[in-house]
């Protein structure tokens, strides 16, 4: 009897590390193409703030993620995500670039999204000084606290690499 009860622990934490190695622990709601599954994973593994993003997503009702790799960004931008907000739901598309570290960028376009799960006012908040909001062109927003969540993304995906392994 005793036995059989260890056995069963051990199948269940084996299909939990299977489950984390796939990354089946991000949101539903946020599409990741197959060729991202793994960079995305990662991050999400080494950063506590992208994990905090993710959870919030996981919580919006209304709320549609689909991440794809765009080989057409415009040279203005690193990337960018289009939000488009209609009858209360969200469809957000976050654009990435090819072939870069994408630990920033993730942090940064995910943290957009929130913003918009916030009610942020970008159009508005980009005429009152020092709010952190510029148009950057016609409907085309930027934010400090992106451009400030993508830089703590990165550190902690960098700062997690760094250190040594316990085993
Ligand atoms: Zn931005």
């Amino acid at each position: 009897m005793r036995k059989s009860f260890a056995i069963a622990i051990a199948i269940i934490s084996l299909c939990s590390v299977i489950h984390a190695k796939t990354g089946a622990l991000l949101p539903p709601n946020v599409g990741v193409p197959g060729v991202l599954a793994g960079t995305v994973a990662h991050v999400y593994e080494q950063s506590n703030t992208f994990r905090a993003q993710c959870d919030r997503m996981a919580q919006a009702q209304n709320l549609r993620v689909t991440v794809k790799i765009d080989f057409n960004i415009p040279s203005t931008c690193r990337a960018f995500t289009t939000i488009r907000r209609s009858r209360g739901f969200l469809c957000a598309e976050v654009h990435l670039p090819p072939g870069v570290d994408l630990s920033e960028l993730l942090g940064h376009e995910f943290e957009h999204i929130l913003e918009q799960l916030d009610h942020l006012n970008l159009r508005a908040l980009s005429h009152v000084r020092g709010s952190g909001v510029r148009e950057v062109e016609v409907d085309l927003f930027e934010t400090a606290r992106a451009q400030r969540t993508g830089k703590i993304v990165a550190h902690e995906v960098l700062t997690r690499q760094e250190r040594p392994s316990a085993d």
